[in-house]
């Protein structure tokens, strides 16, 4: 039987960095991916902040420096503001996806796609026996420990019994070869009528054309058919429609809270853990770093020949650290958004087109903590806490003072 010390289910960023962080200190690591090729079918509109890229050790998968971004309200009113410099990139995120398993590659870890984590299987001698299916068949491994970091839907996190009571929304993404627009900027289109979970996106490619997408309710809500809603608000918008897409992506985004992430012999990361930005659904910084972390903690675990669930808490308390204080004021502040009607989000983005409150925006603008400057913006505008809900007053108050963490590149021990 084949023996593993580390399998990690996916090969998506979280994966490949769990994969790249424990090979890199010495362990035996399988990464298996379901598709055939690594980075393919892509779900993703592929904005990241500088701290992916830093995470990626790589500049390669940058298409377009973002400096700009345009917020529109239901009636196409909108706030726009500019950076001196990028505050985000658009990225080819099959290219990202490719480079970090090749990075996990290059350190040691072994990759195989066509393989699909397929559950458990009982063993009885401290280690996982786990089920895999390949193009050939059935086979199966013995592992150490196993990392789900196998997206949305986890099957890991199924097969372990890690409860993950989050909303999934349904999102829905067409990308065009060409398209109008700022290539230096992205939309975003706030509508309850289109975006009820969240809102709509127009995100340049690079290459003269535009990612176009939006997620909505986990109550049922077509995607596909509030995608028609925003592309008929579109043509408004450009004054043509944008033609024909040259791919469709339907996914889903978690959003909530997963209340354990590590049991004996298994760790979840990146969406399987809902380490996922509640008011945007960006997910590949957090669930990057998170992999890190979660590499970190089963290393001294390995290490200790010790992966039971005691051994392995710390990686939930150490990735809430970082992420647990943003992760709750920002889901709730995303319990005040979703009941927001058409008209409060065209009166909220009225208030936010005064000029300081832009100068907020630019000077605290983070796409990897975005409720540090939503609380800036409702300190700084008490028009804006006066269209939105007493409880928001609670929340402001109650925050503690807050500073988005720096990233702590560490020197790995061995
Ligand atoms: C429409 C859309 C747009 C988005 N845009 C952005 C954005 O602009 N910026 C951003 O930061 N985030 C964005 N996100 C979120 C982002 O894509 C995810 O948060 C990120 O991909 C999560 O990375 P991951 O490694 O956890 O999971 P994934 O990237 O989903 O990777 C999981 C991998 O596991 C594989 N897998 C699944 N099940 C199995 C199995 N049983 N066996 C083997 N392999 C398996 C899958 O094939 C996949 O390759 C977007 C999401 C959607 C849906």
């Amino acid at each position: 039987m084949e023996e593993v010390e580390v399998l990690v289910v996916g090969a998506g960023p979280a994966g490949s960095t769990a994969a790249f962080e424990l090979a890199r200190r010495g362990h035996r690591v399988l990464l298996i991916e379901e598709h055939p090729a690594v980075g393919h079918p892509v779900q993703c509109a592929g904005l990241v902040s500088e701290r992916v890229l830093a995470l990626a050790g790589s500049r390669a998968s940058v298409r377009q420096p973002v400096h700009g971004a345009a917020v529109f309200g239901p009636s196409l009113r909108s706030i726009e503001f500019r950076a001196p410099a990028p505050r985000a990139y658009a990225i080819d995120r099959a290219g990202l996806d490719r480079e970090l398993a090749d990075r996990a590659a290059r350190a040691g870890a072994e990759i195989r796609s066509h393989v699909r984590f397929d559950g458990r299987a009982p063993d009885a001698d401290g280690r996982e026996l786990v089920r895999l299916r390949t193009p050939e068949g059935a086979t199966t491994v013995r592992a150490r420990l196993v990392i789900g970091a196998d997206g949305v839907t986890s099957a890991v996190a199924r097969a372990f019994r890690l409860r993950r009571p989050v909303e999934i929304l349904p999102a829905y993404e067409a990308e065009y070869a060409t398209s109008p627009g700022d290539p230096d900027q992205v939309e975003v289109y706030l509508s309850r009528s289109i975006a009820p979970g969240l809102f709509g996106w127009w995100i340049p490619d690079g290459r003269g054309g535009a990612r176009v997408g939006l997620a909505t309710h986990a109550d049922g809500t077509s995607a596909r058919a509030s995608y028609a809603r925003l592309l008929a608000s579109l043509v408004r918008r450009f004054g043509r429609p944008l033609g024909t897409p040259s791919a469709i992506l339907a996914s889903g985004i978690p959003i909530g809270h997963v209340p354990r992430t590590a049991t004996t012999h298994a760790l979840l990361v990146g969406d399987a853990a809902a380490q996922v930005k509640p008011l945007s659904g960006g997910g590949i910084f957090a669930g990057m770093r998170c992999a890190q972390i979660a590499a970190e903690v089963a290393d001294r675990a390995l290490d200790a020949g010790d992966a039971t669930a005691e051994r392995l808490a710390p990686y939930d308390r150490l990735w809430r650290d970082e992420f647990g204080e943003e992760f709750s004021r920002a889901l709730a502040l995303r319990k005040v958004f979703v009941r927001l009607t058409d008209d409060d989000l065209d009166r909220i983005v009225d208030a936010l087109r005064s000029s300081d409150l832009l100068a907020t925006i630019v000077a605290f603008g983070d796409i990897d903590f975005p409720s540090h400057v939503a609380r800036r913006l409702l300190g700084a505008s008490p028009s804006l806490v006066r269209l939105l809900p007493k409880a928001l007053g609670a929340w402001l108050s109650t925050s503690r003072d807050y500073r988005a963490p720096d990233l702590d590149f560490r020197p790995v021990r061995r």
